[in-house]
């Protein structure tokens, strides 16, 4: 099989797998496993075409470089955890929005995006996201214990 079309496929591959929008960036991390020595170039360069091919389709994110999933979804929309930035799929819609719009408007179309925190970073324990932005206080447990505990 041709280079070239070796890129492609493990481009779509890639995308098709990952079940979620993902950058330029992390399409490379994961394509390079099929094709050694894939640069970022050719990466952008595949995506493009296969978005012209009507393959792909990007999704633009405010003040966030495009991401690629799958063309021909049906109506979806994204969520972004804020942690590690990665962006999933939400296949649920409020639905019909028209009743937001000023009077006289007409809504023909809608984007939502859920910012939060995914299940993986959830399960993160809250001193592992965040520094503290103080000195800690109140930190050390009574060392004769068996007291009441502090209700969180
Ligand atoms: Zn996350
Ligand atoms: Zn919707």
């Amino acid at each position: 099989m041709e280079r070239n079309t070796r890129q492609r496929i493990a481009i779509r591959n890639v995308i098709a797998q990952a079940e979620r929008p993902l950058l330029p960036q992390e399409v490379l991390s994961a394509a390079q496993q099929a094709v050694p020595g894939l640069g970022i170039t050719t990466v952008y360069r595949n995506l493009k075409a296969l978005v012209d091919e009507g393959e792909l389709q990007a999704v633009n994110l405010p003040g966030e470089n495009p991401r690629f999933e799958l063309a021909g979804h049906e109506h979806h929309h994204h969520f972004q955890c804020r942690h590690c930035e990665r962006v999933f799929d939400v296949h649920a819609c409020p639905g019909d929005m028209s009743g937001l719009a000023p009077q006289g408007f007409t809504v023909e179309n809608h984007d939502l995006t859920l910012y939060g925190r995914c299940k993986d970073c959830a399960a993160l324990a809250p001193r592992a996201l965040k520094r503290p932005a103080t000195t800690q206080q109140h930190a050390k447990p009574k060392a004769h214990g068996h007291t009441h505990r502090h209700r969180s």
